[in-house]
């Protein structure tokens, strides 16, 4: 079942949604979307000015992730403490926000000291390989303080072990959308949904975000090896969303590297 967020637009903003979209924005708005029908991947474009990047960008995600060129690039530095757990449903997604002090150095020219805003997770993954999705996929957003955009990155999951921290957060993530839980005392580890230190060979390629209004000044970075989750686990979060993966796009004219590890 797929879920739909809709915004305060469409409880009380009427003359808001005649006067269009800047005027919405302008309110703090933006217009709703989703996963399916009028709303879906394929409209995201013409919903909102805002949006445009979604319908006319080139340099869009996800995106295969087969036709990789082999590259030696270091291994991205990831610095994940364990933080307070603060889980919200938005409508899309379950995502966690991150504490401070969470940090990624993704080992390539963006730099290092990119500091970790949230992540959340889409059933089945985005990217694919050779077109196969595997069941979850994880999206670690980072912002600079100094440079624009984003690095993301990303864990694909398959089925096999439970992970403790997935465990924490579908037990505290909440039904409806909208919800938000931090309960008392309760920690995430973050770490503990990426691959071994030894294994993080890694995908890079320059994308956007995959959801409105995906925004094209995000680097990509997707661990090679994935993680598991259990069925039981895949199970749960698909109970909340199923089918919240934008279909891949076209790679047009960029590199695709693949490093080692
Ligand atoms: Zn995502």
């Amino acid at each position: 079942m797929n879920r739909r967020h809709t915004f305060s637009i469409l409880g009380g903003g009427a003359l808001l949604a005649a006067l269009g979209p800047a005027a919405a924005r302008a309110a703090g708005d933006a217009a709703p979307w989703g996963y399916d029908g009028a709303e879906g991947p394929a409209h995201w474009g013409d919903l909102d000015a805002a949006y445009r990047a979604c319908g006319e960008g080139t340099r869009q995600s996800p995106i295969d992730l087969a036709e990789a060129t082999p590259a030696d690039v270091p291994a991205p530095a990831v610095r994940y403490p364990a933080m307070p757990l603060d889980v919200t449903n938005d409508g899309h997604t379950v995502r966690v926000a991150a504490t401070r002090g969470a940090r990624l150095d993704p080992g390539a020219a963006a730099g290092a000291g990119w500091r970790l805003q949230q992540f959340h997770f889409h059933h089945p993954g985005e990217h694919t390989v050779n077109g196969a999705h595997r069941p979850l996929e994880i999206h670690f957003v980072h912002t600079h303080p100094d440079r624009p955009g984003y690095v993301v990155l990303g864990v694909l999951a398959e089925a096999g072990a439970a992970n403790p921290a997935l465990a924490t957060i579908l037990d505290h993530a909440p039904e409806k959308a909208g919800g938000s839980a931090a309960p008392d005392g309760v920690t995430v580890d973050p770490a503990a949904l990426l691959p071994p230190a030894g294994a993080r060979g890694a995908w890079r390629y320059h994308g956007s975000l995959t959801t409105p209004p995906c925004t094209e000044k995000a680097a990509w970075v997707v661990f090679t090896t994935p993680v598991t989750v259990s069925r039981d686990q895949i199970d749960r979060f698909a109970a909340l969303y199923t089918g919240n993966n934008r279909p891949v796009q076209p790679l047009n004219r960029r590199f695709l590297l693949r490093s080692g590890g």
